[in-house]
């Protein structure tokens, strides 16, 4: 028997229209190199309208893709409506690309139109010879002064937004399976591969972050999302927080530790996210400033060590919330906010479950599989697994069919990464399957080795990567970045470690370096650490 309930499609037209009624006086604030600039969610919603109708002008097609290589701004937001509102697909590109992979995803994802922020405009010019497909690239005046080629195909942005009425009326999206945004995974295991998200699972991402379990969004809040827009839209916080009406502080090009605290403390952020080197970065500066707005600092992307969470703790009495996701899966899927049961654990316990990836947000459902046999394990918190998801905001497959290796028969996502789950829920990921060091037949998790060495005092960062092994077929090898002028040695590593991990688990050898490789989306470049290991040339051999 079918229920009696009406259906109408869940699409960003309605987070818009609702978001314009109700909340016009709420505030935008993007930091730029000169000041800020301030503006309302109703100014910026006049914007969108004569973004779309602007898109009409220039002849976008419905469904065509619309590129944007932006920073964290009120037009990359005008841009995150105006686009899907209007039928359209917004394409995010990663600013810090190389030219191939640019090329590439821009021919992959056959964008129509690209919109760019001026300061990045040479990035973006390196392949624009490489972009058949593009027919405008409009130029976002950010008060940079790089040079604007004379191109038929470059529109200025504010001219074209003058050029002509704003849409009116209503927008309207009436599949909500429809296509809204696409994003590339960053391409660590070969091309990237484009992740095309549904009107329907932008909204019920949205939704679900705002409950009270998940970041608890409210009109109250000020957010402010650190993480990239173009990064999986920035953890979907925009359209989370223009759904819960909450104020949006956007750090533009202002991204160094100290700015990002400086624009916490002025516009009493409530709450930021941004993957861990930024929340590392920013230790050291903590006491710097009035923090006591933070409500919840988010972080994710990589695994947020105990010693940075407990490290805020110490210095503003806010330890960090981990999340974990992933471009596939748009991306929450786990979050790090603990059970009231917990509150009777120790200190020391709670900040343990704090450096666990979290318990499964509602909708979303996971399952752990061994690799070997396909056999699924169970949740005991040892038994170790590949994790696979499953939900209305996960993948079913990329775009253009690459990528089918990544789902299962009966359709969940294979994540690559491995973990455990214990009786309670809380999620704990072991490593990558890629990045795991298989020594001896048995696993050794690089993330805990990480783990453990970052929380030397004298450590600032530390990534482990393996390095074959005739006898043990891989062994562990750490790189790490001592913190400020401090001396480190092998042995100060060792042994810090060794009351801490098996002795088999520990690394054959320590490499002292200034700093980490990092990928485009701030991760630490293991690919580019194995082919330097090729390089390094043992202490001792000739
Ligand atoms: P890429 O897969 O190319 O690195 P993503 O940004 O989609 O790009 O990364 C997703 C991956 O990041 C996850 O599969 C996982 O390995 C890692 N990750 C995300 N969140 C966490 C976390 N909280 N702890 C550890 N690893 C994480």
């Amino acid at each position: 028997m079918a229920g009696l309930m009406q259906d109408r499609p869940l699409s960003l037209p309605h987070v818009f229209h609702r978001a314009e009624m109700l909340f016009a006086d709420k505030e935008i604030v993007t930091a730029t190199a000169s000041g800020e600039r301030r503006s309302t969610y109703g100014e910026c919603f006049e914007r969108v309208r004569r973004l779309a109708a602007a898109l009409d002008r220039l002849d976008v097609p419905a469904e065509a893709r619309v590129g944007t290589f932006c920073s964290n701004t009120q037009t990359h937001l005008e841009l995150y409506f105006a686009v899907p509102c209007s039928g359209r697909v917004l394409h995010t590109i990663n600013i810090r690309l190389f030219p191939d992979q640019l090329a590439f995803v821009v021919a992959d994802a056959q964008d129509d139109v690209v919109f760019v922020d001026r300061a990045l405009l040479p990035a973006l010019w390196q392949v624009a010879d490489r972009m058949p497909s593009v027919r405008h690239i409009v130029v976002i005046d950010d008060g940079s002064n790089e040079a604007v080629p004379d191109d038929p195909r470059v529109v200025d942005y504010e001219t074209l937004l003058a050029g002509g009425p704003p849409r009116s009326g209503r927008f309207v999206i009436d599949d909500e399976n429809s296509a809204a945004a696409l994003c590339y995974t960053s391409g660590t295991t070969g091309d990237p591969k484009g992740v095309l998200y549904s009107h329907r699972s932008t909204v019920l991402h949205s939704l679900t972050s705002l409950a009270a379990d998940v970041l608890a969004i409210g009109e109250r809040d000020r957010v402010q999302p650190v993480v990239p827009m173009f990064h999986v839209n920035a953890w979907g916080l925009p359209y989370t927080a223009v759904l819960a009406g909450a104020n949006l502080i956007l750090p533009g090009t202002q991204t160094a530790p100290g700015e990002l605290l400086a624009q916490i403390e002025r516009h009493r952020v409530t709450i930021s996210a941004g993957v861990p080197t930024i929340w590392m970065g920013a230790l050291p500066l903590l006491h710097e400033h009035d923090l006591s707005s933070l409500r919840m600092v988010l972080c994710g992307g990589a695994a947020v060590p105990q010693s940075l969470s407990e490290g805020w703790r110490a210095a503003i009495g806010l330890p960090i919330t981990q999340a974990w996701g992933m471009t596939e899966t748009s991306p929450i899927c786990t979050v790090g906010v603990l059970r009231s049961a917990d509150n009777e654990l120790d200190d020391e316990e709670r900040a343990r479950l704090r450096a666990t990836q979290g318990r499964p947000v509602p909708l979303f459902d996971l399952r752990l599989v061994n690799p070997e046999t396909g056999a699924e394990q169970p949740w005991d918190g040892v038994s170790a697994g590949e994790l696979q998801a499953a939900g209305p905001w996960i993948a079913s497959g990329y775009l253009n069919g690459s990528g089918a290796d990544a789902f299962t028969d009966d359709g969940w996502l294979r994540t690559g990464d491995i973990a455990t789950v214990d009786p309670r829920g809380y999620l704990n990921l072991v490593d990558r399957t890629k990045d795991l060091v298989k020594s001896g037949g048995e696993w050794i998790s690089s993330v805990t080795l990480e783990n453990h060495i970052m929380g030397h005092p004298a450590v600032a960062e530390a990534a482990v990567v393996a390095k074959p092994d005739p006898r043990w077929s891989e062994r562990p090898v750490a790189f790490v970045v001592p913190r400020d002028d401090a001396r480190l040695t092998t042995d100060d590593v060792l042994a810090h470690l060794r009351p801490l991990v098996p002795k088999w688990w520990l690394p054959d050898e320590v490499h002292f370096v200034d700093a980490l490789p990092k990928t485009g989306t701030g991760k630490f470049a293991k690919r580019v650490l194995r082919a330097r290991l090729d390089a390094i040339v043992p202490e001792g051999s000739t």
